[in-house]
């Protein structure tokens, strides 16, 4: 895959890059494990002034840098304002928590007695450089997500991002180098995803974070396993939205829409099978589908637009594959179901909702990335659960009940990384993100996003000579 700005409005190449050469990426490596050796040594209190600065940075260039991402994935331009401002809100959080995160800790007293020792501690100790490849639908969140941790725990980060976004890219290295920190911290190798093994293999990357597809998390994790390093894997899915009798069926719908659409349709976490109590079935879908046929489609510069275009020719085939085969199959759009008329440059596809999508469907089991909807009708708690379960991926989960009781058995049975009752999924700073199952392992953001890439070293005491 070429590395270029291909904006997906019009189809138009903006921008071609040169991958880097041998020689580039050596350098960028050496740089790396330079940089590390000078940032582990710097305090919390040094390591935060720099992530404030870049936060500050990033906050003057919300609109620039929203534009550039509009341009080169098609989210619409008001979304990526608001991610922008997300990684602000990051990075600032961990510049301000990270210091506690990484406390000391201190095992309970009767368990150092045991271990013979007069005292003992954990330490958390960074690691060194670690590599992160990156998608490209969150082109600024995925990353920064990753390098405020990262940073802050006294890491340095090597990004390969996606080919599609180099000039976001290059901008994150640019903003961490402007904030102060050292060269090298925090580099972007522009290289293809067949550079990964070897960047892999390099003795110099001791560590790596994915997020992307399956073939791309079992690729990268089956050669870190080969050379025994730590991964962390946030890869596809295809979360379950419940909606039971007691749900306020108002906010159930409205959260539903925007759940599904959110960045045209391509999240990780979008709600992607919506699964309905027979009581109120009728109406959940009758009102859903009336919102999402109501949804405007169009350039996502306009900022009135609800849903722009996907972001690249092939995602919007490999959608219309697995719509084509559902209705093929028996499925119905009660809505959509092809590319908008009216739009007929760039790679846009109509919100759909299916209906009638049965296991042999091929959308019942892939991720659907695109504003598609699969609708389900159930006749109890017991179905819903074990239809909810009925997947290869874990990311996260929805559920709308008031039911207390209904809320105590799907904390206990739904197989997600998140369970979110009577809202929408969302990351935040301070909760921790990521799946079971397919889905992928380890957490990013919280406290146990930032102990990922970190030495937790026991530190024991003999008693004194
Ligand atoms: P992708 O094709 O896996 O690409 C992601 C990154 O991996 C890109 O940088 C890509 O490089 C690289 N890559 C692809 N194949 C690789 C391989 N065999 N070895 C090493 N690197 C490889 O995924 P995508 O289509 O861009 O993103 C969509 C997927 O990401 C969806 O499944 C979505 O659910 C998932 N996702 C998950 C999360 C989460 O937090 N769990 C968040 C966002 C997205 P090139 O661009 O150069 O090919």
């Amino acid at each position: 895959m070429a590395i270029a700005t291909v904006n997906p409005a019009t189809g138009e190449t903006l921008k071609t890059f040169e991958p880097h050469n041998d020689g580039e990426i050596e350098e960028r490596l050496f740089r790396a494990q330079r940089a590390f050796r000078e940032h582990r040594l710097t305090d919390f209190a040094q390591r935060s002034a720099l992530m404030q600065r870049a936060a500050d940075l990033l906050e003057e260039d919300q609109e620039s840098i929203a534009r550039t991402m509009t341009t080169e994935m098609g989210k619409p331009l008001v979304a990526a304002r608001a991610e922008a401002a997300k990684c602000v809100k990051a990075m600032r959080w961990y510049a301000e928590h990270a210091e506690a995160q990484l406390a000391d800790e201190h095992p309970a007293p009767s368990d150092v007695q045991d271990s013979g020792a007069t005292r003992a501690f954990v330490r958390y100790r960074p690691l060194g450089p670690v590599l992160a490849v990156m998608p490209w639908n969150f082109p600024l969140w995925q990353v920064v997500r990753f390098a405020a941790p990262a940073l802050m725990a006294g890491n340095t980060g090597l990004l390969k991002h996606a080919s599609n976004v180099p000039q976001t890219a290059l901008y994150l290295e640019e903003l961490f180098l402007r904030a102060g920190f050292p060269e090298g911290a925090f580099q972007t190798l522009l290289v293809g995803s067949g550079a990964v093994a070897d960047l892999l293999r390099d003795e110099r990357v001791v560590a790596a974070t994915l997020t992307g597809s399956e073939p791309a998390g079992r690729s990268v994790a089956s050669i870190a396993g080969d050379e025994i390093k730590k991964t962390v894997l946030e890869l596809g899915g295809s979360d379950p939205f419940l909606v039971l009798p007691s749900a306020d069926l108002d906010k159930a719908v409205r959260t539903a829409v925007t759940a599904r659409v959110q960045n045209n349709g391509q999240s990780c976490i979008a709600a992607k099978r919506f699964i309905v109590h027979a009581d109120v079935y009728d109406e959940f879908t009758a009102r859903f589908v009336e919102r999402m046929s109501a949804l405007k489609v169009g350039d996502p510069m306009e900022e009135d637009t609800d849903i722009g275009p996907l972001s690249s020719a092939q995602g919007r085939s490999d959608l219309e594959e697995l719509v084509d085969d559902a209705t093929r199959r028996g499925a119905t759009a009660q809505c959509g179901g092809g590319r908008p008329l009216h739009l007929p440059d760039g790679w846009f596809y109509e919100p759909t909702v299916l209906t009638g999508v049965t296991e042999g469907m091929r959308i019942h089991r892939e991720e659907a990335f695109g504003p598609v909807a699969s609708v389900y009708r159930v006749d109890g708690l017991d179905e819903a659960i074990e239809l909810a379960n009925d997947t290869s991926f874990g990311l996260s989960s929805n559920a709308w009940t008031r039911d207390s009781e209904e809320q105590v058995r799907l904390t206990r049975d739904l197989e997600a990384g998140g369970i979110f009752f009577n809202g929408m999924t969302a990351s935040h700073p301070g909760l921790p993100f990521g799946g079971v199952k397919r889905s992928g392992y380890g957490r990013e953001l919280a406290g146990h996003g930032i102990r990922e890439f970190c030495n937790a070293t026991t530190v024991w005491f003999g008693p004194e000579q």
